[in-house]
């Protein structure tokens, strides 16, 4: 087996503490690398708390049309694209990865896409996503490999689809009309239970 490389700072997993930490670390010279396998960002910024947001803003605009008239707003026949809506939501995440890889560029972080696994202390495998394996050691060694949503055991709560980090809520909305609804209880808000936003 060859050498590992060596760095001063390793981080697993590039979200919210992990790529922030690792920036730091590298503009303070220290030698840092963060390693990857899918979102660069993390989860937040890719498939959870902004796309779903945004998708959420687009069906706030949606309610409020929907009842412009009550505001004394009466407007013409209203038609939602969804294409559009995703688009929207796309172009937020694309600008988001390429604001990330800015970034690591200006940092001199190191960024490996490759899914990690600890072989030893302190020392990571990684499966590299364009092939072949790269081994790493890290004087310092971070964890950021994050979370996932747990749908807590509430009678009636299965009913409602909601989006977790394996399923987005452009799978559950696939009308944004179906969402604009759950969107003017608000996305912080709780809903009312058996409430649905599925299609
Ligand atoms: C639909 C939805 C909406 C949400 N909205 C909000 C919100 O509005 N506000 C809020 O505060 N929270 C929200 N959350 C929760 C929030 O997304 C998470 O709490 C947060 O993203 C966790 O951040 P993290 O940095 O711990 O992990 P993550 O952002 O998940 O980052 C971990 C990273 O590690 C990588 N990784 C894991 N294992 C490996 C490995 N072996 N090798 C290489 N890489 C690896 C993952 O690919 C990932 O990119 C939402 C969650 C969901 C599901």
């Amino acid at each position: 087996m060859s050498q590992p490389d060596r760095f001063e700072v390793l981080v697993l997993g590039s979200g919210s503490g992990g790529k922030l930490l690792a920036w730091h670390m590298g503009r303070a010279g220290r030698r840092t690398a963060v390693v990857e396998r899918r979102w660069i960002g993390g989860s937040c910024r890719n498939v959870n708390c902004m796309p779903s947001k945004n998708e959420i803003h687009s069906a706030k605009v949606a309610a409020l049309v929907r009842h412009g008239a009550e505001y004394g707003v009466t407007t013409g026949r209203v038609a939602i694209d969804m294409a559009t809506v995703r688009d929207r939501k796309r172009k937020m995440v694309d600008h988001s990865i390429a604001a990330q890889l800015a970034h690591y560029k200006a940092s001199g972080a190191e960024l490996i896409m490759g899914s990690g696994r600890f072989v030893a202390p302190k020392t990571l495998a990684v499966r590299l996503n364009d092939g072949g394996t790269r081994m790493l050691v890290g004087d310092r060694v971070f964890v950021n490999i994050g979370t996932h949503a747990a749908i807590p055991s509430v009678p009636g709560l299965e009913a409602v689809p909601s989006p977790t980090s394996k399923r987005s809520s452009s799978t559950i909305c696939r009308r944004i009309s179906s969402c604009s609804e759950a969107a003017t209880w608000g996305s912080n808000s709780p809903r009312p239970i058996g409430a649905s936003v599925a299609t």
